[in-house]
């Protein structure tokens, strides 16, 4: 399908061709007032509507199972709130924050898992003096090593933008590496253009960009020229990748993933298990099932190509690895978790 804008409603995703007509009566109606739908070109062209099982149609089609809340999911899975000290700044972790200063993405991803802070219903962009505030907040606390720049997906924001966003990092001495998580290179690649890159090198300090990208298709020859401009810049890439069923739940699926960010030069870093974010049932397989996956993935495919299965614990204790003794199956087939700092969490965590 080719599309000239982005696609934000399920009308316009019935015009093009991607839904049935029958979507703008159904469920999938409902949904679209609840939480955002965004598909841009680069997305609608990769999306085969005669295939019912497609795995990119899956990330972003918005779907009547997303209605279906369970017991177990919240509406901020991880605890971003609770560790919240001002507007947009995430202190999990001693040594490195999060800075979210937009919440809006160039597509919307139906299980993601701040699905309810993100959108042009979310937490909005960071003004002015809320944006004073958060860099105050890192200036003022030399034990932050790292600024991670998410959100939302950072790259939404012009070059000026966040050229003088990173010339402001540039001033504080302790902070060393700059991070950036985004889905643009993939879903937006022209938007990766000589400007951009300069405003992304501006603060001084080394710099990743982490690209979150689900499925080997999405890595298309548009994706992996702007992963190239990038990595030739100097700027280091990392992948993320969410596991999710019906979409990369497949050993062949992920070694060819890993294999085609490793071929880009981006060095597989987290395979996440998906969060616990309303409506996002229907992606979530069990932990012994990722686990059987993932350890399948060891004797097939290099070394380089091996991602960390991560699991955030719920309620905001932490990332932790699921191939590690932290993790612990019970007999009965609950799990027990230990987080970084040695509490003892359930999972899937039980009802309170
Ligand atoms: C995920 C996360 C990080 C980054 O964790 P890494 O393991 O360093 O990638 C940092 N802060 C918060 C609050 C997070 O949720
Ligand atoms: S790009 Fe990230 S923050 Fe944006 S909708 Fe997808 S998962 Fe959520």
């Amino acid at each position: 399908m080719t599309t000239a804008r982005t696609l934000r409603s399920v009308a316009e995703l019935v015009d093009a061709g991607l839904m049935p007509p029958e979507a703008q009566h159904a469920g999938a109606a409902k949904v679209g007032e609840r939480y955002a739908i965004a598909l841009t070109p680069a997305v609608a062209a990769l999306i085969d509507p005669d295939d019912p099982h497609d795995p990119i149609a899956r990330q972003f089609l918005p779907d009547p199972a997303e209605l279906l809340v369970r017991a177990e999911e919240r509406a901020d899975p991880i605890g971003d709130l609770a560790h919240s000290p001002v507007a947009g700044i995430v202190h999990r972790y001693p040594d490195r924050v999060l800075l979210k200063a937009v919440h809006v993405c160039p597509v919307y991803c139906r299980f993601c898992f701040r699905r309810e802070m993100v959108g042009p219903s979310g937490l909005g962009t960071l003004a002015p003096d809320e944006l004073d505030a958060a860099i105050a907040y890192v200036a003022a606390r030399p034990e932050i090593w790292e600024v991670i720049l998410t959100g939302g997906d950072p790259l939404v924001l012009s070059a000026r933008r966040l050229r003088d966003l990173m010339e402001r990092l540039a001033a504080i001495d302790h902070v060393k590496v700059v991070r950036f998580h985004t889905r643009v290179p993939v879903v937006e690649p022209d938007r990766i253009d000589a400007e951009l890159v300069e405003a992304l090198k501006a603060s001084g300090k080394t710099t990743y960009v982490a690209l979150h990208a689900n499925h080997p298709r999405e890595l298309t020859a548009q994706a992996r020229a702007a992963c190239a401009r990038l990595v030739d810049a100097g700027i280091a890439m990392i992948s993320q990748t969410v596991l999710l069923k019906g979409v990369n739940d497949d050993a062949g699926v992920l070694a060819e993933l890993m294999r085609a960010f490793v071929e880009n030069r981006i060095r597989p870093y987290y395979l996440h298990h998906p969060d616990l974010a309303p409506g996002t049932g229907h992606f979530r397989l069990g932990l012994a099932e990722g686990r059987a996956l993932v350890e399948q993935l060891r004797g097939r495919i290099s070394g380089l190509c091996q991602p960390t299965y991560i699991l955030d614990i719920p309620g905001g204790h932490g990332k932790v690895p699921v191939l590690s003794d932290a993790v612990r199956e019970s007999d009965d087939g609950c799990f027990r978790i230990r987080d970084f700092r040695g509490g003892e969490h359930s999972y899937p965590p039980r009802h309170d």
